[in-house]
């Protein structure tokens, strides 16, 4: 007669087995496993989502040697090109660096940065890179993006730089900001005087202002901008005690600036872990994480249920052919959610 083994134990030995799969293949820095780690947190499946967490949770340290680097700026302002270039300095000096991007754009053009192909021929097979596209999906109740998880991921891959890359429109960078330890804007030469196109509260989040493709050809112009831009970022109250935002020229099509640039950053750390504020503001992420996952979370719970999505989606058509009001739609479902 065959042993009957009861299915709950054959289930959590077999997630057993693949939790020690990705833990194990992490800890070895194995890029494959990496890419299917970030795949599973990724994932509309809830059971996947909950593996993925599985790992991140396995792994978890508050390990402060890594940096957490968000490089932001318009289209065309020169971020794949600046990327790829301080992944290849750090890479020539020994260091491992995983690069997420970050596209919010990637609904309409479909993936205009995974389709990066200048960067997959320039650095794509270096081993001390990885290059990971990521999803921001815009949903009901924000950004729902998953790069934090996948920082962390990396980070637990041997990865000690991270440098994410969000395009400066919409509230990506808003979102970026929160969960790296550096947020760093890209902008053109000549486009300091009146803060070109840039909404103040992105500035206001920068530690770091790169004056891109600084070339030798535009050196004055880019040394007027680096002024202004210096000068606007004074006026502004610090955001961190004893750090002052920089303003930084770069070319990276000259390579030119990466050693200054790379200076500050440096400094900018020392400054932080001195100062405390480093590990108050990831644990502040942390927290934060936790509540938007949170809010998230109820969006969902709240959604399963077939009846209230309907119910939504009902009403907000009511709403948009004028048959309806947007209060009357609320009482609505106020009613419906807490019946007397
Ligand atoms: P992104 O959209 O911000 O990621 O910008 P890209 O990195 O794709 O660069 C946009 C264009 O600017 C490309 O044609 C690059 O070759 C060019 N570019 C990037 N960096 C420099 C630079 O330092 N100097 C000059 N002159 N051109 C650059």
């Amino acid at each position: 007669m065959p042993i009957k083994v009861n299915p709950d134990l054959k289930r959590s030995t077999k997630e057993a087995r693949q939790l020690t799969y990705y833990t194990d293949g992490l800890r070895a820095g194995s890029r494959f496993i990496l890419s299917e780690a970030i795949t599973l947190i990724e994932s509309e499946d809830q059971q996947k989502r909950i593996s993925g967490l599985s790992i991140l949770d396995k792994l978890y340290t508050a390990d402060a040697s890594t940096k957490r680097i968000g490089i932001s700026g318009s289209p065309g302002v020169g971020k794949s090109t600046f990327i790829n270039y301080i992944a290849g300095y750090l890479a020539s000096k020994g260091e491992k660096v995983a690069i997420l991007a970050i596209d919010p754009a990637s609904q309409k053009t479909k993936g205009s940065i995974l389709g990066d192909k200048t960067r997959m021929e320039e650095i794509g097979s270096n081993e001390m890179i990885y290059i990971r596209p990521s999803s921001a999906k815009f949903e009901l109740g924000g950004v729902a993006d998953t790069t934090k998880e996948a920082i962390h991921l990396c980070e637990a891959a041997g990865f000690d730089t991270i440098l994410i890359e969000t395009v400066g429109v919409g509230q990506s960078e808003t979102a970026v900001a929160q969960i790296v330890d550096l947020f760093c804007l890209l902008v053109l030469p000549g486009a300091g005087d009146e803060l070109q196109g840039i909404k103040r509260g992105i500035t206001e989040l920068a530690d770091l202002v790169i004056i891109n493709k600084a070339d030798q050809s535009r050196k004055e112009l880019a040394s007027i901008s680096q002024k202004h831009y210096a000068h606007s970022l004074h006026l502004l109250r610090p955001k961190i005690t004893n750090w002052t935002p920089r303003v930084l020229k770069s070319s990276s099509l000259e390579k030119r600036g990466i050693e200054k640039i790379w200076k500050a950053v440096e400094t900018f750390f020392e400054i932080c872990h001195e100062s405390g504020y480093f590990m108050a503001n990831r644990k502040e992420q942390n927290l934060n994480w936790f509540q938007k996952k949170f809010r998230q979370l109820a969006v969902e719970y709240y959604l399963k249920k077939e009846m209230n999505l309907k119910t939504f989606q009902k009403l907000e058509t009511e709403i948009r052919s004028d048959r309806n009001n947007p209060f009357f739609a609320m009482k609505n479902l106020y009613e419906t959610t807490f019946p007397r």
